[in-house]
Formats: structure tokens, C-alpha cells, sequence
């Protein structure tokens, strides 16, 4: 049985959170990285289908139901985002370190990277990283006059989250979920994946996770 959280971090390339409300004059604005953790629990759970269609043998038909649920019951597990955010003056910042480990505020809004002293200064020049995007009517593959719209990202390279699970997790739930972490890669998290938004690049599992399921898939 395996009941710790299981910490794991992607790379990837930009975020976008849909389910924000129009402002600031932007049409598509993204949710912040607190929101993402049903993202996650998502896009996990078509990776376990995956998991379980194209690797037989395995015995893990009817696991997926157990890890994430249906419409009776409550899966095992639940996904939280694991990053430290601080808010001044409504705008979130990541707390993070720098090359040499001292602690900086990375802006959620434009990417860069600044001192603590230095946020309240950062506010006054911070520029909104927005795209424009341009509507294409579907029918005729050409640009539809006055649908031009804009959206913004998270600028962030990485999204570190924990599975915590809420019930110990049987050793096939457990290799279940070790692959579907394993098969996250290339999948995309939250919107406007055709843009490259939430690819996710790579997947870094715990170590104590990985040997655990590994150990136990080696001796059955
Ligand atoms: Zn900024």
C-alpha cells in the first residue's frame, strides 16, 4: 500500500487556465497556477485511459475507477498544485529561488524574475504578456473581419503539484498512476494546446515513489 503524496514536477511550456472573466481588456484571460489542479487531475486521467488501453497484461481494467471515480463513487486521489505564491497588490508572484538558492519573486503575469524588495517597484512597469489571436471562420479557412482577440498566459516554465491520495492506494493503483505520470508527456495542460500552451515537455516523479512501484512490478 502507498499513501504519501506523490510530488511530481513538469516542464512546460507556458500555461493557460480557461474560466476566467473578460478584463483588462483581455478577451481569454487565464486562470492563475492555483487554479490548475483540476488541469492536472484531468489530463492524468486520459493519460490512465491510455494507460489502460494500450498496455494489456497489466490487469488494470477497473483500476482507472478506483484512482479518479465515477459517477457513484469518489476516486482515491486528490491533485493539489504545490507552488508557493504571494500576492502584493492583487498580482501573484512565485516564490522561487535563483541560480545561487536565494529566494526570488518570479511575476505570474510578465515572467520576470525580481528581488522581494523590489515588487511593489515591479508593479508600476510591469507589462501584461498578451497575444492576439485571430479567428478563423471554419467554413471558408479565412480571417473573419473584426474577431481579433486577446488572450494572456502564465509565463512559467515548470508546475510542480502533489497527489495526495485519500485512501492507500493499492499496488496497481499505484502503477497505474506511476504510468499515467509517464505518459503525460506531449500531452497538453489547460487551453489553447494547438499554440504549444501547457505541453507538457517532461515529468519528474519522486524517487520513492518511482522505486516503490518499480520494486513491486519487478517481483509480480
Ligand atoms: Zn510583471
Amino acid at each position: 500500500m502507498w499513501n504519501e503524496d506523490i510530488d511530481v514536477k513538469l516542464q512546460v511550456k507556458g500555461l493557460r487556465i480557461g474560466g476566467g472573466m473578460p478584463k483588462y481588456n483581455i478577451d481569454l484571460p487565464t486562470l492563475s497556477i492555483d487554479y490548475a489542479s483540476s488541469s492536472i487531475k484531468g489530463v492524468l486521467r486520459k493519460a490512465a485511459r491510455k494507460v489502460v488501453n494500450s498496455i494489456g497484461g497489466l490487469g488494470l481494467d477497473g483500476v482507472e475507477s478506483e484512482v479518479f471515480g465515477n459517477q457513484n463513487k469518489e476516486g482515491k486521489i486528490q491533485v493539489s498544485v504545490r507552488e508557493n505564491i504571494v500576492e502584493v497588490n492583487s498580482t501573484k508572484f512565485l516564490v522561487t529561488e535563483d541560480k545561487s538558492g536565494s529566494h526570488i519573486l518570479k511575476c505570474l503575469v510578465c515572467g520576470e524574475e525580481i528581488k522581494y524588495s523590489e515588487a511593489k517597484q515591479h508593479l508600476k512597469v510591469c507589462k501584461r504578456r498578451i497575444r492576439s489571436g485571430i479567428k478563423i471562420d471554419s467554413k471558408f479557412g479565412s480571417v473573419k473581419s473584426g474577431h481579433l482577440f486577446s488572450y494572456d498566459y502564465i509565463p512559467v516554465k515548470t508546475l510542480k503539484f502533489s497527489i495526495k491520495p485519500i485512501l492507500p492506494l493499492s499496488d496497481k493503483e499505484a502503477l497505474l498512476i506511476y504510468y499515467s505520470l509517464n505518459f503525460l508527456r506531449y500531452e497538453s495542460l489547460g487551453g489553447f494546446g494547438s499554440r504549444g500552451f501547457g505541453l507538457i515537455e517532461d515529468v519528474c516523479v519522486s524517487d520513492k515513489f518511482r522505486e516503490y512501484v518499480v520494486k513491486r512490478r519487478d517481483v509480480s
